[in-house]
């Protein structure tokens, strides 16, 4: 028995004598992972969901991303490209299952959003993907969302954008997920080749396959500040060279300073900044 009313949907308190209102005490405040201070939810929102005490840049969706890159409207494709679930794999439970719960609490097909839209009026072909997607893991779906966004990117000569968020391959379609690496491969080949910029964007985290592919194939690869990427983990890679990695390995501002990165460019200048960029390589 509680000392309090509650809400019988959403469980919040309700203030007694006027049942409209409730106290909302939880969901204004966040706290920050990087400083461990409490920021209003509403300081972060504004600034683009970076710490604005500690500048730590919080994981935000492939949605909210386009939307920040984005002048106005966003022309969305492939929406209904699903897996097919091609070893019909199970491991603790059906991947069919595991999909379609990902699914139903993402609103996505899979772990990529593709996308068109103006970037400071200039025409973009532009992937994000999601983490929150079984980890954003590439399987055949992200393989062939990407694909078809170079060849939309060549048949209309638009530049292509890919933001990259990803544990790598998606273990449940095996083989299947690898080969993505080899057709997104293929695929910037040709874009190279009718001479379209791409520019790969790497944000927290960028590991596996997909570090192994597509994200470090860009003309211009740019990271978010504090990003994890990487291959293997830190643990297995510690464990088989029997050494102790440096401080800050496998984070955006390692690898610029080792020469695997362009730039490291924080969230909120992130458009102008491919704006430039764009204008350096198209004119
Ligand atoms: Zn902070």
């Amino acid at each position: 028995m509680s000392w309090f009313k509650r809400d019988k949907s959403t469980g919040a308190p309700v203030v007694p004598g006027n049942g409209e209102r409730k106290v909302r005490t939880e969901g204004l405040w966040q706290k920050c992972e990087g400083c461990r201070q409490i920021i209003w939810k509403k300081d972060l929102e504004v600034n683009a969901s970076v710490c604005p005490k500690c500048g730590h840049h919080f994981r935000i969706d492939a949605v909210a991303r386009l939307r920040m890159l984005l002048d106005g409207e966003i022309e969305f494709y492939d929406r209904d490209l699903v897996s097919a679930d091609p070893l019909g794999f199970v491991d603790s439970k059906p991947y069919d299952e595991r999909l379609a719960a990902m699914q139903q609490s993402t609103g996505l097909s899979d772990a990529v959003v593709s996308a068109a839209g103006l970037l400071d009026g200039r025409r973009v072909q532009i992937c994000a993907m999601d983490i929150r997607f079984i980890g954003g893991s590439m399987g055949c779906v992200v393989g062939e969302k990407i694909t078809r966004a170079i060849e939309r990117a060549i048949a209309e000569r638009s530049p292509l954008i890919v933001i990259s968020a990803s544990g790598g391959a998606r273990m449940q379609e095996g083989a299947v997920s690898l080969m993505q690496m080899a057709k997104i491969s293929a695929g910037l080949m040709r874009l190279d080749e009718a001479r379209l910029p791409y520019i790969s964007v790497l944000t927290d985290p960028t590991t596996g396959g997909v570090t192994a592919s597509f994200a470090m194939l860009g003309d211009l690869n740019i990271a978010e500040p504090g990003a994890l990427i990487g291959f293997a983990g830190p643990r297995v890679i510690e464990q088989t060279i029997r050494q102790k990695l440096p401080e800050g390995f496998q984070r955006s501002e390692f690898l610029l300073k080792h020469g695997m990165l362009d730039a490291v460019v924080p969230r909120p200048e992130m458009k102008p900044y491919l704006s430039q960029a764009l204008k350096f390589f198209l004119g």
